[in-house]
């Protein structure tokens, strides 16, 4: 396995071509696990950005448009035939950039991609429009064009996965992107731009550009000829593209943040739901848009609930993310574990209850302890606001108005967790919960045939299966006169 990067510079992929910047800037990014320099990373600034949005663009009305759709998907086809032949790489490097433990890239990024991949290159050729016999004086049809160049701005908890929900369909649709890594995990992007040229797509169809976002990210939102933003991020970042995005009225697609309740009645089975419980908030150490980070406990096992996390949460193997017997590595950056240290901190203000862990485990790389709290409070920011870290609140409910009220009361509404064996209990729950996805007995699965996504400060639009065409085509009317 690799454990460590040659000094060359990461470069740019712009136009078929593996380019420095051109300011000749770089950057570096980090293996959080030991806090040391992974690999120097050339930063795309503002021009670099407009000549790949201009290479993007001569590939979407020349090579990408003049292809079959059949075509474009047998391409897709291979790109996944060599992520499988390079998949200890891909994991390797994921790992390395990200902090992720191999195993669940194995179990599940890698899988996922692949999935991905393939489901969209199925769909390339099943695009279809509609005979909408709207007059009988005319033939009156509609096409579904892509939409053009797409920006899609990813962050860095999934780097493979989400940068491959976004890629996949929009290639699939005919659209020719550019893609902007996080700063902090650029290297597996990179690589899938290398796989796709070897793949034979051509140049200027998936250009990928890492930088920083307020500069990068930035100059793709403000970019005249970009058609689409699809972006996954914070609900600030958010904020701001839509701002920018107004320009020259770009389409915007937003995946944000959560602060999702994973709620617990008696008549669960409560092995299965602490089990989920601790894997739907510590999995990925917490840096998921979805995480169950609030637990919601009838108080009739509130106390039961909370031990058994606590056990948990202490029994979870912390470390190494390169060993395959790693369940939780460190956070991705030492920014996001001040930012989680500091919501502990929080929380220990607020009159919570730590349970366990609340610190860092060890003192080389960015690893946090799976941490409890119990006796939190709604209104209590712990509650309230994202903390993106291994930290789970558990918060005590009477009745399911009271369970309803405390899921419901958040600004967020990307997806929420049901435990019961009550058939209809279950059922007013995936009613009245507001969030794009309840899960029933379960907490966490996502599938690329079901749509994904949220409203409110969570978002809007769905990515995944067909609602994701929706996201890069336009429908035309074609009306043609033919008389009675
Ligand atoms: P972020 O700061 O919003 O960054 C996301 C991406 O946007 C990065 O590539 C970032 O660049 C870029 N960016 C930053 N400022 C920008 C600007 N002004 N214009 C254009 N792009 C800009 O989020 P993050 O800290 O990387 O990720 C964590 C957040 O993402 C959490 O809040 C989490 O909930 C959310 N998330 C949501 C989902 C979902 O499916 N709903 C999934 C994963 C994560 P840099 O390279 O400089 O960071
Ligand atoms: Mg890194």
């Amino acid at each position: 396995m690799l454990t460590r990067l040659s000094d060359q510079t990461h470069n740019l992929l712009i136009d078929g071509q593996r380019v420095g910047a051109l300011s000749g800037r770089t950057f570096e990014t980090i293996n959080p696990a030991t806090g040391e320099v992974l690999a120097k990373v050339a930063e795309a600034g503002v021009e670099d950005i407009d000549a790949a949005v201009r290479s993007a663009r001569a590939a979407f009305e020349g090579p990408w448009k003049h292809m079959r759709a059949s075509e474009r998907g047998q391409l897709m086809l291979k790109l996944a035939e060599l992520i499988r032949r390079d998949e200890d790489e891909l994991v390797n490097l994921e790992s390395l950039d990200s902090g992720k433990p191999v195993s669940a890239i194995r179990r599940q990024d890698l899988p996922a991609v692949l999935d991905t991949l393939t489901y969209y290159a199925g769909m390339a050729d099943k695009i279809n429009g509609q005979v909408i016999p709207a007059r009988t004086d005319a033939l009156t049809y509609t096409v579904r064009e892509p939409l053009g160049v797409v920006a899609a701005i990813i962050p860095w908890n999934f780097p493979l996965m989400i940068g491959m929900w976004k890629i996949a369909p929009a290639l699939a649709c005919g659209c020719t992107v550019v893609l902007k890594p996080a700063e902090i995990t650029p290297l597996t992007a990179l690589k899938i731009g290398e796989l796709a040229l070897e793949a034979g797509f051509p140049a200027g169809v998936l250009n990928v550009v890492p930088g920083f976002g307020k500069v990068a990210g930035q100059a793709l939102v403000d970019h005249a000829d970009v058609d689409k933003i699809t972006f996954t991020g914070s609900p600030v970042v958010g904020r701001q593209i839509l701002q920018g995005a107004s320009g020259n009225l770009k389409r915007v697609t937003l995946e944000l943040g959560g602060k999702s309740a994973n709620i617990i009645f008696p008549d669960a089975d409560l092995d299965a739901a602490v089990k989920a419980a601790g894997s739907g908030i510590f999995f990925n150490t917490g840096q998921v848009c979805s995480a169950g980070s609030r637990i919601l406990a009838h108080e009739s096992v509130y106390d039961e609930v909370v031990q058994r996390l606590a056990a948990r949460a202490e029994s979870t193997r912390i470390g190494n993310p390169l060993e395959s017997s790693t369940a939780m590595g460190p956070l991705v950056s030492e920014v996001q574990m001040k930012r989680v240290l500091n919501y502990i901190e929080i929380g220990r203000n607020e009159g919570a209850s730590l349970v366990t862990g609340g610190s860092r485990h060890g003192d080389v790389g960015y690893f946090v302890k799976p941490t409890v709290f119990a006796n939190v409070e709604h209104r209590m920011r712990i509650s309230q606001e994202e903390i993106f870290g291994p930290v789970a609140t558990v918060i005590k409910f009477t009745d399911e108005a009271d369970a309803l009220r405390l899921a419901n009361g958040t600004v967020y509404s990307l997806a929420a967790g049901v435990w019961s064996a009550d058939i209809g209990r279950v059922h007013r729950f995936a009613r009245e919960l507001k969030a794009g996805t309840v899960w029933v007995n379960t907490y966490g699965p996502t599938d690329i045939r079901l749509p994904w996504g949220g409203s409110r400060d969570s978002g809007f639009g769905r990515e995944h299966g067909d609602a994701a065409i929706e996201n890069f085509t336009e429908q035309k009317v074609v009306w043609i006169q033919t008389g009675k």
